[in-house]
């Protein structure tokens, strides 16, 4: 849907139409965004959500998300410079939704805010560790927000807590319209020393066990439910990689997608990748895990836009 000319004039952040979607995200592949809008401020946002009555979605860094090849139909919001903003107050954060995870605990663990380093082994941004609940190596997004922002269709800015957002293992239940503008979080003091090579140990351990330069999405499932493991009569704390691996999954292509050597639950892109493939592997596996175990994965990466 495109946005009428009388809206034009009075917004300020940059339209593009057909914009290249997929090739800006991590997995470099899938189709262009109908209209990409990249507000300047909050103000703009509001603005064009008076104006623009089509279907939107907002997007960080695409380190979690398969744009298939058709493209995404309606407008993409990807926030403008202003939204990457972060400071520090005592042992408090506040950042905007642009903010990459790792810059925050850059910012934190040079500020001696210990217990927000986790999130420099997550390659998104804020917006999408809050729509994420992202997490690693123990800690999760919930265990250190004090409270967000967020922007709905109407333009309504609405302040969120943690109990708010129902927050649970990689889900967040908050509408899917609404739009994280920025968020304040909570570490405790610690000397930048000790945060720092915490750090360093986590960097290590992600070089060790993870593609981490390859086109990838991260996690492609999600770890399944105790629930599901014991009905399968599986010990509770199996990972989805191990079920993976024992259908025969490490190594599986489809066309050019493949899920890793390295890391059996991260799909990667080895170059000649539709999205179609990425997301045909991954049925694949979903396939195959169901039918030796009974269990149904649920992809922890989002897929998003039409098939070709
Ligand atoms: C190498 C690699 C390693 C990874 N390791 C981890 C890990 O250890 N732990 C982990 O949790 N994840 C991991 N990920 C996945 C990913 O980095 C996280 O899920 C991250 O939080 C996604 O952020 P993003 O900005 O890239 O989101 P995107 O991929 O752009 O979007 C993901 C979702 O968030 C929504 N979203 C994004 N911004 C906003 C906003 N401002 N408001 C509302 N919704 C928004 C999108 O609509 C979409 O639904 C990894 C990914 C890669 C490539």
């Amino acid at each position: 849907m495109a946005l009428p000319e009388s809206a034009l004039g009075q917004i300020r952040g940059k339209i593009t139409h057909d914009a290249p979607l997929g090739a800006s995200g991590w997995f470099k592949c899938g189709g262009t965004a109908d209209v990409l809008f990249k507000p300047e401020d909050e103000e703009d946002l509001s603005v064009f959500f008076k104006t623009y009555t089509g279907d939107v979605q907002v997007f960080g860094a695409l380190s979690n998300t398969i744009i298939r090849d058709g493209g995404v139909r309606g407008a993409v919001i990807r926030l403008g410079r202003s939204f990457g903003q972060i400071m520090t107050d005592h042992q408090m954060v506040m950042a905007g939704a642009l903010a990459l995870d790792a810059n925050i605990a850059q910012v934190a663990s040079d500020s001696g805010i210990g217990g927000l380093e986790f999130f420099s082994g997550i390659p998104g941004t804020i917006g999408g560790a809050l729509r994420m609940n992202a997490g690693c190596y123990g800690r999760e997004t919930k265990d250190v927000l004090v409270s967000c922002r967020a922007m709905d269709r109407a333009g309504v800015i609405h302040v969120l807590t943690p109990d708010d957002m129902h927050m649970t293992y990689r889900h967040v239940g908050v509408p899917d319209d609404f739009i994280f503008l920025s968020a304040v979080f909570k570490g405790v003091p610690e000397d930048p020393s000790v945060v720092s090579a915490r750090m360093t140990e986590i960097k290590q351990r992600r070089e060790a066990a993870q593609p981490i330069r390859e086109k990838t999405g991260g996690s492609t499932f999600a770890n399944p439910g105790v629930d599901d493991l014991t009905r399968a009569g599986l010990p509770p704390e199996t990972k989805v990689w191990q079920l993976i691996e024992a259908v025969g999954g490490r190594g599986l292509a489809v066309g050019g997608a493949m899920m890793s050597e390295k890391h059996c639950n991260f799909m990667i892109n080895t170059g000649t990748a539709s999205a179609s493939d990425l997301e045909k592997l991954g049925e694949m596996l979903i396939t195959r895990v169901y039918e030796r175990f009974g269990i149904t994965l649920r992809w922890e990466i989002k897929r998003v836009g039409d098939p070709v």
